[in-house]
């Protein structure tokens, strides 16, 4: 049994990481904030999922509520923190009551657009706080870690796919940049310290507990509401959606490997493998859902990139990395996950909007 440390444990893919190791036997210890890019009570409901929790929890006020959710998931295998990663002197408390093994750092204030609008929150939480992960790491004796990085770092590049040696440094949304200050403090580290680290740049990732300010569960929401739907551009931007499950494999891979391996830095891609334009997408959701989408055509947002596609040679080459979900089958089970409300919740999952 290992222990580790995952930053970002309530969030979309943090909860699904927690959820596998602690399958697999290991100690999680779950670092996260409840941040306010998004409704807190989501962040429960991954944590009540991710370990098989059924029974129901009733919803009061936030401080009560995290209160009793660390009463009810706190065990010897599964420790909730709720503490900000801005926090330097919070971590090296943690560090030195724990014996931490590795570190999957994937706590952030995700989105592109929020970022253009709070740079410098963006800039604390993404970049001093992952620079105080690492403080703690090598204060402490952790040499392991695997950290999210972003498509978003390719910026507009036009040549496709794009492999790991294409992210010039042309950012254009200040998460971007975030996310390449973390790739070159990540190699800062390991030159210097000789803490071992995997940086993966996650392309569009959704499937179940997926964030609600995203494309997926936001136009699925919305279809199923009968409400107008964003729709930036005029449909052809591409992405490469990246299922769920497969990101999870990928990660629990790029742990192995850095576990395995001494003098590691390494930047791979985890993508889907195939490319979905924007009116694809809205056609598969309509399908599924068995209802027509209204569109709100809005122009492209400052930021947004045309078009995103992984080149996953690297990822196959060194981690044995191969993405198993077609987009149809992984829309079929986010539309599955969406309409259960198994856990009879008093707030169900489908009213977040
Ligand atoms: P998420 O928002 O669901 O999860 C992030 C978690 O970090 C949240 O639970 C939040 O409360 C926590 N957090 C935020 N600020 C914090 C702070 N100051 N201290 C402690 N915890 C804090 O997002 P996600 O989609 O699960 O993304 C996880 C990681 O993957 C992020 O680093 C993100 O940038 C990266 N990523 C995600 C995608 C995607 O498509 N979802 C794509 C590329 C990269």
């Amino acid at each position: 049994m290992s222990t580790y440390l995952i930053t970002g444990g309530a969030g979309f893919i943090g909860s699904h990481v927690c959820e596998a190791l602690y399958r697999e036997g290991h100690r999680i210890i779950n670092v996260d904030q409840f941040s306010d890019l998004y409704d807190y009570r989501l962040k429960i409901m991954n944590i009540l999922e991710s370990i098989g929790s059924k029974a129901s929890f009733d919803f009061t006020v936030k401080s009560k509520d995290l209160e009793r959710l660390s009463e009810r998931v706190n065990g010897s295998r599964y420790r909730l923190v709720i503490a900000d990663i801005r926090n330097a002197d919070s971590l090296s408390a943690l560090f030195q009551e724990e014996k931490i093994d590795a570190v999957v750092h994937l706590a952030a204030l995700p989105g592109v657009r929020a970022s253009i609008d709070q740079p410098q929150l963006f800039e604390a939480v993404n970049v001093q706080g992952t620079l105080n992960i690492l403080e703690a790491m090598r204060g402490f004796g952790v040499r392991k870690w695997v950290c999210a990085s972003s498509s978003s770092v390719y910026g507009n590049n036009r040549k496709v796919p794009f492999a790991e040696e294409d992210a010039v440094d042309r950012p254009i949304s200040v998460y971007a940049a975030n996310k390449k200050s973390c790739e070159l403090l990540g190699y800062t580290y390991r030159h210097l310290y000789g803490i071992d680290t995997l940086m993966l740049r996650f392309f569009t990732v959704y499937g179940e507990r997926q964030r609600p300010d995203l494309a997926i569960r936001k136009f699925a929401t919305r279809i199923d509401h009968g409400l107008e739907l964003p729709f930036f551009g005029d449909g052809c931007t591409r992405r490469d959606y990246t299922y769920i499950g497969d990101i999870v494999n990928g990660i629990r891979q790029s742990i192995r490997y850095v576990e395995e391996h001494a003098d590691v830095y390494e930047i791979v891609n985890l993508g889907g493998n195939r490319t979905v334009s924007l009116s694809e997408l809205v056609e598969l959701l309509e399908n599924e859902l068995g209802k027509p989408a209204i569109l709100n055509r809005l122009p492209l947002q400052p930021g947004d990139v045309h078009s995103t596609w992984a080149d996953l040679t690297k990822a196959q080459a060194l981690l044995g990395y191969e993405p198993q979900t077609s987009i149809e089958e992984g829309i079929r089970k986010f539309i599955a996950w969406y309409r259960s409300d198994e856990h009879g919740r008093t707030v169900g999952r489908r009213t977040f909007i």
